[in-house]
């Protein structure tokens, strides 16, 4: 027999060879489609604002916004754009009334291409036209992001309506090969579960499992009766194991377990796809029924590589793209050796992984009729044709839907054919040889690209694999990457692993188990007691008492300011990378307690899973971060070179800092706080909330275990009003680092401004307080991103971050298309105990914020009209319901004050002017948002917008440390930014010390950049 590959050249050339003789383009519009085509190939820059103004162009209304974005897009096509394109924008301006319809009609006839019927009695005309031609099909429903359980009704609707008349049509279709039709029944629909439940949370497969199953089980019974076949097909890596475990959680009840009529995909991108594919067929086998599984390489590759590059994991995909190619093939074969109970499809357009398909198949002897090739509708038509003629079974996936919705698949169809990687550029736009083509892509494969995160990705779109290796990383930073970008954030805990799930859930059980321990005051490196003790409770049960913490009064503040200045006095002059590595020590700690410390947050504060892993990461990346800069700042540097005279410019700590933190960030910002402090040289007090003592006391056992000296970090839990004014008012305090209220943070300030007898230096106060957070929705911003992030933004954690967003302001245009989508995703929350997985909506910390929101919300009733509030909270617990308020008015008190809860204030203006003066017209500047895609807004709103932090077409919560400098000015803080670079500055005194080294005329040529001996080692005392 010859070798697999002479097999697989061989029916490769000969799908060439048909392919060639039927000389249609592969994409079956000529004209507009294929000049655009060819110039996204040739300029990745036009391709990306081509494929945003695609995006963007079915949401203009107005012929002169479709001019106003094309001008925006495209208007600096001379530099670099093809010459016909800045004509084309010229002709347009002059022309919008004719120009845009026709560039309308191009873009939806583009799209028709790729999409088969705006619903199923267009699509029919399109199947039958596919039966001619022996081309069977399975029906895909486009359609919006699915954003509230009404949605997902309707959506099952759609399926169930679908089924329904594509049985009717096809009922007396027959099988086109005549052969092992009992395999492949004629009527075939793919489903998404995104479509089906808008609450899909990857850490609880189990509550999407129930609500999904419900939605499901009507549709398979009737599939069932209609002998139809159901694929469940798959979609980003956050919701595969939700969609493996669906499947069979369904297919094994006693109703669908004899079916053998559904079928699943598996994503060959994926570097667990062959492990997943495995367990499948063992679950299949214990079955005992036939299943069918479409093996595809996968749709989301650049989506994942993204996203994990955002969290500086390592994606789930493979990175080159041979790997996902040789992975095809090795999966090809699990499939074919396993065909006794699985039936595979084949989803691909590459000629070398179907030739590859078929010589296995001969191999193992199967017969053509008992497998499929899959391929999609207005795709790769000759190939299609070329298989039917060699008598393979083909079938094509019809997506169906409206053109709105429809511009996100077309929008990846697009990217696929002008991917540099992709195999239909290659043969059809490129001309690559066949032989080329067929190669085998195990050779193909370049040596291991190692690395996580964007740099990794990076380098595995570019020729230079070799390169990153362990040798560029340092201190978690890569040399290669760009100034300002050398700090790599701990990635976040990604809860739809098994692993995660299961340690987060025994951390739970664990910190239950000490739930009424006592935590003591950490004075001068002594653990010290106190008579009084404050209970901090769990607010989804207020009955259950997470921790004591002692109380600490004026006593115990004056110990704790002698001994940080008793420490201080040695600390300042420890050598910044000694007191640098204490940080990093204590990262290591954080990480190492991680899901330990995640469950007392959720306990403590109420924080769902995700939320509270988040604080952790946060405070993990404040202590390396900061050790960073501290290593970044601590070295005395020259100023100038000039001859017979050095000056160094250097720091010293300012003394004794007393933090203060609040209850939101319970780990992060308190850690945050205390380690500039720390690391910058000061001796700490830190306070943390009284609602969030334990936190805060377990934050202290960290740096107690990463061997902060005595004095050095101190650890005072009490009363704000007792010990909190008393340090504040402090001659031997020199620094307070405040965040939390406006209304004690102005006191701090004031307070802070006087000067006391004895006192040496003139405080420093960083103060960080609230916000009334607004986001300005343009009239073309994508609806479904801006109800995606705007829910989140306004009620995760229960609206209780300083950076949640409370005003949303919405253009007259837009209202009614927002609201109507913004109040059902509202409605379909999951509000309940955090410690249940996936939880959005959890309770607010105590009962005196219950009372205080529950009374804006009667305050907001008065003012304003109620648009949505939910009905029904846990009956234990600060449960507050999420509340929207609408015909909401700039100068109201809801739309003024700060709420700290889930209390959204909507509010309708003309235009974007209007918008920012209203954003704008607050007391506070902490974050604000902005949903558009038309780039010259959103220029104006970066420009104009008041707030610390602007987000752009994402949510305004969620800054992270490095990436994210945050802090706000106004009312909402002294402009400081937590975790940026110039963060620890205000944790230090500048100094320069200037020396004549010029002697009688002669002086040395060159002085050094750094010069540090005169600080380190300091002086004996
Ligand atoms: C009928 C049908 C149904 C489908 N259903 C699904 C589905 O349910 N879910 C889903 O996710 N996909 C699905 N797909 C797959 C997806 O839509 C793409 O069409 C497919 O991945 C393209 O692969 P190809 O073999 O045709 O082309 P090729 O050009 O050979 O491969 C392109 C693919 O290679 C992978 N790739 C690209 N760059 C790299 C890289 N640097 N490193 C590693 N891998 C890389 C990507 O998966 C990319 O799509 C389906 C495809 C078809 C034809």
């Amino acid at each position: 027999m010859r070798p697999l590959q002479d097999e697989v050249e061989q029916r490769g050339r000969r799908i060439f060879e048909l392919v060639d003789k039927y000389p249609e383009r592969v994409f079956t519009k000529a004209g507009f489609y294929q000049r655009l085509m060819a110039l996204s190939m040739h300029d990745e820059r036009f391709k990306t604002q081509l494929f945003r103004f695609v995006a963007v162009l079915p949401s203009l209304r107005r012929s002169t916004d479709i001019i106003q974005h094309l001008g925006e897009y495209f208007s600096d096509s001379n530099d670099g754009f093809h010459p016909l394109v800045g004509l084309g924008v010229r002709v347009a301006r002059l022309l919008p009334w004719i120009s845009a319809p026709i560039l309308r009609w191009n873009v939806s006839e583009t799209a028709r291409q790729f999409i088969a019927g705006r619903n199923p009695d267009d699509v029919i005309a399109t199947l039958r036209k596919g039966r001619r031609q022996k081309i069977g099909f399975t029906v895909d429903v486009l359609g919006e992001a699915v954003v509230s359980e009404a949605e997902a009704d309707k959506y099952a609707a759609r399926y169930t309506d679908l089924l329904e008349k594509l049985a009717c049509e096809a009922k007396d279709w027959i099988d086109p090969l005549g052969k092992s039709m009992e395999l492949f029944p004629v009527v075939n629909l793919s489903v998404k579960i995104s479509a089906l439940y808008s609450q899909i949370s990857p850490a609880a497969p189990a509550d999407a499992i129930a609500h999904l199953g419900t939605k499901l089980r009507p549709l398979l019974r009737r599939a069932r009766e209609l002998g139809a076949f159901i694929n469940f097909d798959m979609e980003s890596y956050a919701l595969k194991n939700t969609t493996l475990e669906l499947f069979k959680t369904i297919l094994t009840e006693a109703e669908f377990k004899g079916w053998p009529h559904a079928g699943i995909v598996i994503q060959a991108y994926l570097q667990d796809s062959k492990r997943d594919l495995r367990d499948l067929i063992e679950w299949g086998r214990a079955r005992g029924t036939r299943f069918a599984v479409r093996l595809v390489k996968g749709a989301y590759w650049d989506y994942e590589t993204t996203r994990s590059g955002q969290n500086g994991s390592n994606p789930p995909v493979f990175l080159q793209k041979p790997q996902s190619d040789a992975n095809f093939e090795a999966l090809t074969r699990v499939l074919f050796e396993n065909e006794s109970i699985v039936t595979a499809a084949f989803g691909s357009h590459n000629v070398r992984s179907i030739a590859h398909a078929q010589a296995v198949a001969d191999e193992l002897e199967i017969d053509r009729s008992r497998f499929e090739f899959q391929l999609l509708y207005g795709m790769a038509g000759p190939v299609k044709r070329a298989l039917v003629e060699m008598g393979y079974r083909v079938r094509e996936y019809c997506p169906i839907g409206e053109l709105l919705p429809g511009m996100a698949y077309l929008v990846r169809r697009l990217l696929e054919n002008t991917s540099n990687e992709g195999f239909l550029r290659a043969k059809f736009a490129e001309n690559v040889p066949a032989k080329e083509l067929l190669r085998e892509p195990r050779e193909l494969i370049k040596p291991a690209v190692t690395g996580i995160g964007p740099s990794a990705v990076a380098l595995a779109k570019t020729d230079d694999p070799g390169a990153l290796d362990g040798s560029t990383q340092k201190n978690g930073a890569s040399l290669r990457t760009t100034a300002g970008d050398s700090f790599r954030n701990a990635p976040l805990v990604s809860f739809l692993y098994k692993d995660s799930h299961d340690k987060m859930q025994s951390a739970l059980r664990e910190v239950r188990k000490r739930f009424g321990e006592k935590y003591p005051l950490y004075i001068g490196g002594e653990k010290v007691w106190a008579d009084n003790l404050t209970p901090s409770v769990n607010p989804a049960e207020p009955t259950e008492i997470v921790g004591y913490g002692t109380e600490a009064g004026v006593d115990e503040a004056e110990r704790a300011v002698k001994a940080a200045r008793t420490a201080f006095e040695k600390w300042r002059w420890t050598p910044f990378e000694q007191r640098a590595q204490l940080l990093d020590r204590a990262a290591d700690i954080l990480e190492r307690r991680r899901y330990e410390l995640s469950a007392v947050e959720v306990c403590e504060v109420g924080k769902p899973w995700s939320e509270a892993d988040a604080d952790i990461r946060e405070a993990i990346d404040f202590c390396r971060f900061y050790a960073q800069q501290m290593r970044r700042l601590g070295r005395p540097k020259l100023t100038q070179q000039v001859p017979g005279e050095e000056s160094y410019h250097h720091y010293w700590p300012r003394g004794v800092a007393f933090v203060i933190a609040p209850w939101n960030f319970p780990v992060a910002i308190l850690c945050g706080m205390a380690s500039a402090g720390v690391v910058a040289g000061n001796a700490v007090i830190m306070k943390p909330s009284e609602q969030s003592i334990v936190c805060g006391a377990m934050l202290m056992q960290v740096f107690e275990e990463a061997g902060v000296p005595p004095g050095v970090l101190n650890f005072l839990s009490g009363h704000g009003s007792v010990v909190g004014a008393h340090l504040v008012d402090h001659k031997d305090v020199d620094l307070i680092a405040f965040t939390g209220s406006r209304e004690v943070g102005l006191k701090i300030w004031e307070s802070a401004g006087i000067t006391r007898p004895g006192q040496r230096e003139l405080k420093r106060v960083i103060c960080e307080m609230g916000g009334k957070n607004a986001m300005i929705v343009d009239t073309d911003a994508d609806i479904d991103e801006t109800i995606m992030y705007s829910i989140y933004s306004a009620f995760g954690f229960q609206g209780q971050k300083c950076s949640a967003l409370s005003r949303l302001i919405l253009l007259d245009e837009n209202y009614d298309r927002v609201m109507e989508r913004l109040i059902p995703a509202a409605a379909s929350l999951r509000m309940g105990n955090p410690e249940q997985p996936g939880i959005m909506v959890g309770p607010v910390i105590d009962e005196a914020a219950y009372r205080r929101i529950l009374e804006y919300i009667e305050i907001g009733k008065r003012e304003a009209t109620l648009a949505y509030q939910a009905k029904e909270v846990p009956p234990h617990g600060y449960f507050i319901p999420p509340t929207i308020f609408t015909d909401v008015k700039p100068n109201m008190r809801i739309a003024r004050e700060e709420i700290f809860g889930p209390v959204l204030s909507v509010l309708r203006v003309h235009d974007l002017d209007e918008a920012l003066e209203v954003a704008n017209g607050t007391d506070y500047a902490l974050t604000g948002g902005f949903f558009s895609r038309s780039p010259g807004n959103i220029e104006r709103v970066k420009a104009r917008l008041e707030a610390g932090n602007v987000y752009i077409n994402r949510s305004c919560t969620g800054a992270i440390v490095g990436r994210h400098p945050f802090g706000g000015f106004k009312m909402s803080g002294s402009g400081t930014k937590a975790g940026g670079e110039d963060y620890l500055l205000h944790f230090l005194v500048p100094r320069v010390v200037t020396e004549n080294t010029s002697r009688h005329g002669f002086a040395p040529e060159q002085s050094p950049e750094n010069r540090d001996e005169f600080l380190w080692p300091k002086p004996q005392r």
